[in-house]
Order: C-alpha cells, then structure tokens, then sequence
C-alpha cells in the first residue's frame, strides 16, 4: 500500500461540501467548509488563512477567486 503524505491523509477524512472553480482548491491556504457542516453560512466554500493572518477570511462561493497573490501550490507525493 502506498504511504499518504500527511496533507493526502487528511483529505481522504476531511471532505469538503463544495466545490468551484476557486483557485483556492489547490493552495494550501484553504480550510474548506466540511460535508455535512450545518454551522458555517451557506455561503462560503471555506476560509483562507494565508492573506490575513492571523485572521481567517471566508472565501464566499459566489466570488470565485482566479488569481491570487498568496497562492502556495499544495505539495503532492
Ligand atoms: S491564499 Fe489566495 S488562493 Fe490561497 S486560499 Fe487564500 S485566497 Fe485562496
């Protein structure tokens, strides 16, 4: 069996609700809203934590966000 890096780990128990054209999906910036969530507004894909850190922003799902200045690829293998 293959070993998971620590961030494939967590994506096979952290599943998102959502999913968009964001940019956002591949940077390692995002903490996505997860399924069956029924706290977060229904509005928002997740929340960034990189461009105002050391608060988060909610990343809304109708503002899909493209280009980024803060983008970090998320590492794979
Ligand atoms: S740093 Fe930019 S691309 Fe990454 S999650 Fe935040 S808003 Fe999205």
């Amino acid at each position: 069996m293959a070993e998971l890096t620590p961030e494939e780990f967590l994506d096979t128990v952290l599943v998102p609700e959502k999913s968009s054209d964001h940019i956002c999906w591949n940077c390692r910036g995002l903490k996505p809203v997860l399924k069956d969530s029924k706290f977060p507004p229904a509005d928002i894909i997740g929340w960034c934590t990189k461009i105002h850190w050391p608060h988060y922003w909610c990343v809304a799902d109708f503002n899909v966000v493209k280009k980024c200045y803060a983008f970090e690829q998320r590492k794979k293998g």
